[in-house]
């Protein structure tokens, strides 16, 4: 477990490297009115940030400019750490009335892998205008489109987040797309990865590696289809990804998947919707994050009206049952990763959509620094990126934003992202 924690750091310092030669700014003085420490999990007022490049040099009260430097004046503003989004899909939107398999057949025979990548390239900018600078990518993104867009924002061609992708997620047979007749069954295997087998599964993940995955996304269940990926699957994955330097992610949504997943060593478990204190206690025994993949009142209620749904009954019932399930992990110290899922389309930019799920943390009871530190420090934790990115501090990759308003007696503030900068790299001015 050690060792692929430190190959992943080191993999993640690959990623970082490689975006220092894709443009060098030069050096800025931010005047920063409230900055959140991410790691204290606290606010300090009036400090200032020396950023050189694409790093963060200094930080702390009335730093001196350095000459030929520029100063950027927050001074009206709450800076904090770029947002870390732990589990998206930039590859893949669907429409209201579709389903996982109606739109994901959809985007592999109508869309098609070229204009699917160029329409991730329009999502990736709105995540970052959203204020979030880094996203893990899970899956649902053809053969490494996920890979391509991560090339294409590295190079500086397009811009968006910094990418970490997983290629295709590895599954029971049939992926996500249940009535597909079995003489279609290859069309599931242009979209998710099918396992059959400990050795086939190993070499699942030494062939997403060598295409470019930095982590291994697994369907330990593939809900809406019926199958589970043995425990022994799930051991072959951990151990071979342990071997090739990346972290596992597993989707698992009853108790049973979430248990296995657990049991065979996985390192996060994407939305956890059914789990129940045994296996929550098992998850904080063993290390494992929970990525609460959940949306606020607002998405279900826009949710609603846009497909046409009168009664909000069942809407409000769903809030009510992931709320309560997000606060017995918090009580049982579960560590809690930011992660939106938001591949529904409910109209507007889905950076927007996605950062929604701050909200939906904050509603089911989460502390506003709970939330910032599920969105920054916890994030970076499981993404490897400890120290470099999720916080302010020297050495660290200059991924800061900032707000009009104070997010910790106004949450609403975090909407209003007013500046972005990645890697030194300005995307918004106030
Ligand atoms: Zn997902």
């Amino acid at each position: 477990m050690r060792t692929a924690a430190f190959t992943s750091a080191a993999l993640f310092f690959v990623l970082c490297t490689s975006e220092l030669v894709a443009q060098e700014p030069g050096t800025v003085l931010i005047r920063a009115g409230r900055l959140f420490d991410s790691e204290a999990g606290a606010f300090l007022e009036n400090q200032d940030i020396l950023v050189r490049g694409s790093r963060i040099a200094a930080v702390g009260p009335g730093l001196a400019l350095p000459d030929g430097a520029e100063t950027i004046d927050l001074g009206n503003y709450t800076v904090l750490p770029g947002l870390i989004d732990a589990h998206t899909h930039l590859l893949y939107l669907e429409d209201l009335s579709g389903s996982l398999t109606t739109e994901g057949l959809k985007a592999l025979l109508l869309e098609g892998e070229p204009l699917r990548a160029l329409h991730g390239a329009a999502r990736a900018r709105t995540f970052l205008d959203a204020g979030i600078t880094t996203i893990r990518d899970l899956g649902n993104s053809g053969m490494f489109v996920d890979r391509a867009l991560q090339r294409a924002i590295q190079d500086g061609s397009v811009p968006g987040p910094r990418m970490i992708v997983s290629g295709p997620g590895l599954s029971p047979v049939g992926g996500q797309f249940p009535g597909l007749q079995p003489e279609y069954a290859d069309l599931a295997a242009r979209e998710y990865r099918i396992v059959a087998g400990p050795e086939d599964a190993a070499e699942a993940v030494r062939e997403n590696v060598t295409f470019g995955a930095d982590v291994i996304k697994i369907f330990s269940n593939n809900t809406p289809n019926p199958g589970y990926l043995s425990v022994a699957e799930m051991r072959a994955i951990v151990d071979e990804a342990e071997v090739m330097g990346v972290r596992v992610a597993a989707h698992a949504t009853d108790d049973r998947s979430i248990w296995r997943a657990v049991e065979a060593g996985v390192h996060s478990i994407e939305h956890g919707y059914q789990v129940t204190d045994s296996t929550l206690r098992f998850m904080k025994e063993r290390g494992v994050a929970l990525v609460p993949t959940d949306a606020d009142s607002v998405t279900i209620m826009r949710f609603l009206e846009l497909s046409g749904e009168s009664a909000p009954g069942q809407g409000l019932s769903y809030l009510a049952s992931r709320r309560a399930r997000l606060r017995r992990a918090k009580t049982l110290g579960v560590t809690i990763v930011a992660g939106s899922d938001a591949y529904i389309d409910i109209a507007g930019p889905q950076g927007e959509a996605a950062r929604r799920m701050l909200f939906a943390y904050h509603q089911a009871g989460l502390t506003p620094i709970e939330v910032l530190q599920a969105a920054t420090l916890n994030g970076a934790e499981l993404l490897g990126g400890e120290g470099r990115i999720g916080v302010i501090k020297p050495g660290a990759m200059a991924d800061i934003i900032a707000l009009e308003g104070n997010p910790e007696v106004d949450f609403d503030a975090l909407e209003r992202v007013r500046f972005v900068m990645k890697a030194g790299q300005v995307y918004r001015q106030p």
